[in-house]
């Protein structure tokens, strides 16, 4: 009998892939956690019924929402990460040889320990000499810090349970105030095509906060619609610039592509009122 697991990515849109097992199923104190084999992706981590990593197409996401940041600030050497528990945008950020320390804040240990278990290339960072790890509320954390990192990157679920509050604008009001004076925020906003309400509220909100706001794209076969966005808000630098060459041992993020991403269609565009 073939085994398949299907993501509705919209009330009328469903991912299937074909499953060979289930390695785990629990409920956290936060969300329902589960590790499957599946044919085509290799291993995939769910969270809620929705799928956050998979072995085969992972580096795309990892490299993309860390080293457009990573390679446009000059001096990246401070790097917080809320959320990405499983791994993947540490092991990216303590990769580039200009940031110093990489910190990661995940609410949710039991992702930490999934990725630690069935994901051995996405957490070998979580114990690097650069890597420190927190198992906290990102909200908080950034509530009782102040000045003290070069990049912010949110790596967070959806806006759902424990991640609904890190699409407001208080929480960005609070990243500015983590930030240094020329600092960085990149947070992943969603898809364009399925939930263009979640890329305005991102884009807005930090829009809003920050001087300068841009918007990039990048293709996950496993998210849904398969194209997806993520947001910039920088206090000083072009983050369409890359002041560092950074991209040894990347599969899909290039110099060249870094500043094609920025180009976007018109569709999306005037989603964040620049085609107005
Ligand atoms: N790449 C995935 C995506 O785009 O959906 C996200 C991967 S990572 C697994 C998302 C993580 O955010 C989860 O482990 C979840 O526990 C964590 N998270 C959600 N809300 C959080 C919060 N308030 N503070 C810290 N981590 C949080």
């Amino acid at each position: 009998m073939e085994l398949w697991f299907t993501e509705y990515q919209t009330p009328a849109i469903g991912f299937s892939c074909k499953s060979t097992g289930t390695l785990r199923t629990e409920k956290t104190a936060y969300q329902d956690l589960a590790v499957i084999e599946t044919e085509q992706f290799g291993r995939m981590l769910l969270l809620d019924g929705m799928v956050m990593t998979t072995e085969k197409d992972e580096f795309i996401y990892h490299e993309m929402i860390s080293l457009i940041a990573c390679n446009s600030h000059p001096r990246p050497s401070k790097v917080l990460i809320i959320g990405g528990g499983d791994g993947g945008t540490l092991r990216e950020v303590v990769r580039h040889p200009a940031v110093e320390q990489g910190t990661l804040v995940e609410i949710d240990d039991r992702v930490i320990q999934a990725a630690r278990d069935f994901f051995p290339s996405l957490s070998c960072a979580l114990d690097h000499e650069k890597s420190k790890v927190l198992v906290e509320d990102g909200i908080k954390y950034v509530q009782e810090h102040e000045n003290c990192y070069d990049i912010v990157i949110v790596d967070s679920t959806d806006p759902v349970g424990p991640a609904i509050e890190l699409f407001s604008k208080s929480f960005y009001a609070n990243v500015y105030k983590v930030l240094k004076d020329d600092g960085m925020l990149v947070v992943q906003s969603d898809s364009p095509y399925y939930h263009p309400d979640v890329v305005k509220m991102a884009f807005n909100g930090i829009k809003e906060i920050f001087p300068l706001t841009r918007l990039y794209l990048a293709n996950i076969p496993t998210y849904p619609s398969g194209l997806w966005s993520f947001t910039v808000g920088s206090k000083k630098y072009d983050p369409q610039e890359p002041c560092h060459s950074h991209q040894e041992g990347c599969r899909y993020y290039s110099l060249e592509l870094h500043k094609a991403a920025f180009q976007l269609p018109v569709l999306v565009e005037q989603l964040i009122g620049n085609g107005e």
